[in-house]
């Protein structure tokens, strides 16, 4: 046997303090899980159910790398979020047992088409056009929780250009991680390599070219990109 056409290649992310790679199977993000950011999008801070969308694999850029500003849009916003990277996957996994799946965390954007993602919201369209797009997912290095365990609290920060525009605290996720993995494997199979990105805190707003992104959550670690 033989592939017709040579096979794409695995996406993966460094493992901090070590020379292994973690490889990437699917993107999951959870939307709106920060009351404040819900409020700022106009949308309502209860505790209704999640919901989730996903993003590409193959559209992560790593810590140090370049976002070249995409088409198609004026008004590219940054997402800042805690990452969980899954080490087992499973379906209907329970909250109780959830963190057992996880490998370690890391730090991401997730970068957002906004006018886009408007229309889409208005017109009833999905979202991929928004969010999926090419470059959409820096993200650090993972942290292995056999490392740093399974951060609960924690500053996340985002500075843009050494100002700082989005901050809030692990805690104030809507949906804990273990929830937001319990709900997740409901809806889909979870496999090892999967990624969630866990949702932002309020402050987001529109990069620029030249732009200098700088976040990071507390105990978890940073990540640095540059818009092009
Ligand atoms: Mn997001």
């Amino acid at each position: 046997m033989a592939y017709v056409i040579a096979p794409a290649e695995v996406p993966s992310l460094a493992v901090s303090g070590t020379q292994d790679r973690f490889p990437v199977h699917r993107v999951y993000c959870v939307g709106r899980n920060y009351a404040d950011h819900a409020r700022e999008m106009g949308g309502d801070p209860n505790r209704e159910p999640p919901f989730f969308f996903q993003k590409n694999p193959d559209t992560l850029v790593p810590d140090g790398g370049v976002f070249p500003y995409p088409g198609h849009t004026r008004d590219v916003h940054h997402e800042f979020e805690l990452v969980v990277a899954l080490g087992k996957g499973g379906t209907d996994i329970p909250a109780a047992r959830a963190l057992d799946h996880v490998y370690g965390y890391a730090v991401g954007l997730d970068m957002t088409r906004r006018d886009l993602q408007n229309e889409a919201k208005k017109a009833g369209r999905p979202w991929e056009v928004a969010k999926a797009f090419e470059h959409a997912a820096p993200c650090s290095a993972i942290a292995p929780a056999a490392t740093i365990g399974h951060p609960a609290r924690g500053r996340i920060w985002l500075e843009v250009n050494g100002e700082i525009r989005q901050r809030g605290d692990i805690d104030q996720l809507i949906w804990s991680i273990p929830e937001t993995i319990a709900h997740l494997s409901g809806l889909f199979a979870l496999r090892p390599g999967d990624l969630i990105f866990t949702g932002t805190p309020a402050g987001v707003g529109p990069v620029r070219p030249g732009d200098s992104l700088h976040g990071g959550v507390d105990g978890v670690g940073t990540l640095t990109v540059r818009v092009a």
